[in-house]
């Protein structure tokens, strides 16, 4: 585990690098950043990014997007893994908006998780995005960032995500989970981390670095 003043010293590194760091999914509004995160499950930000550019352009609220209904809306997003079942999904969404909130994006979890196709994380995401909450949503990035640092580790999403909220200092958490979102993205990638140009190398406890400074250290 690391000490209280390593975290610290961990999350001043990655924000001294990216000082305002953001979402890679495209959006103009709450209602679109929900879509784009459904359809973002077990697909790239750039697959979704293609997709909704278009989406958005031709159906950019939860009554346009309902008019489109599941048939109109598969072609959109045909590109994308699971599209199927994210377009039921969206559709039932935007019903859902419409018929419970009138049309706006609940700011709450309870509200947020009961919408088709939103678990914990997607609510995570929104809470945090769009309503500024210091939420921390645990994508696979994020999960194995923690675990191999031992900033956080755990076994599941959710335990990691309840241990970071723990660990992670006040002045860092709500950007928290993008800075560690984009450090496995670009950095600590999954299956070859780039140790050797790693900002936080000396604070990370994996194992398999010191001995491969030349970005050759593998799982
Ligand atoms: S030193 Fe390597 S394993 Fe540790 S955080 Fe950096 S890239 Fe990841």
């Amino acid at each position: 585990m690391m000490t209280q003043g390593q975290c610290h010293e961990l999350f001043a590194r990655l924000r001294s690098a990216n000082p305002d760091p953001v979402t890679e999914l495209q959006y103009a509004s709450a209602f679109q950043l929900l879509i784009a995160v459904i359809l973002s499950a077990q697909a790239t930000d750039r697959s979704v990014n293609l997709a909704t550019r278009k989406l958005f352009a031709d159906a950019p609220t939860p009554q346009a997007m309902l008019a489109l209904g599941e048939s109109g809306l598969t072609p959109y997003i045909s590109r994308i893994g699971l599209y199927q079942s994210k377009a039921r999904n969206v559709i039932a969404t935007c019903r859902q908006l419409l018929d419970r909130h009138g049309g706006e994006v609940p700011p709450s979890r309870a509200a947020l998780e009961a919408l088709p196709g939103v678990g914990r994380k997607t609510a995570n995401v929104v809470l945090n995005t769009a309503f500024g909450e210091p939420t921390i949503a645990v994508d696979t990035h994020i999960f194995r960032v923690a675990n191999r640092t031992g900033l956080a580790v755990g076994r599941t999403p959710l335990a990691v995500e309840l241990e970071l909220l723990q660990v992670v200092p006040d002045g860092f958490r709500q950007s928290a989970h993008h800075w560690l979102l984009l450090h496995g993205r670009y950095v600590c990638k999954a299956r070859r981390p780039d140790c050797w140009r790693c900002p936080i190398a000396d604070l990370c406890a994996y194992p398999g670095k010191a001995d491969d400074p030349g970005g050759t250290a593998r799982e």
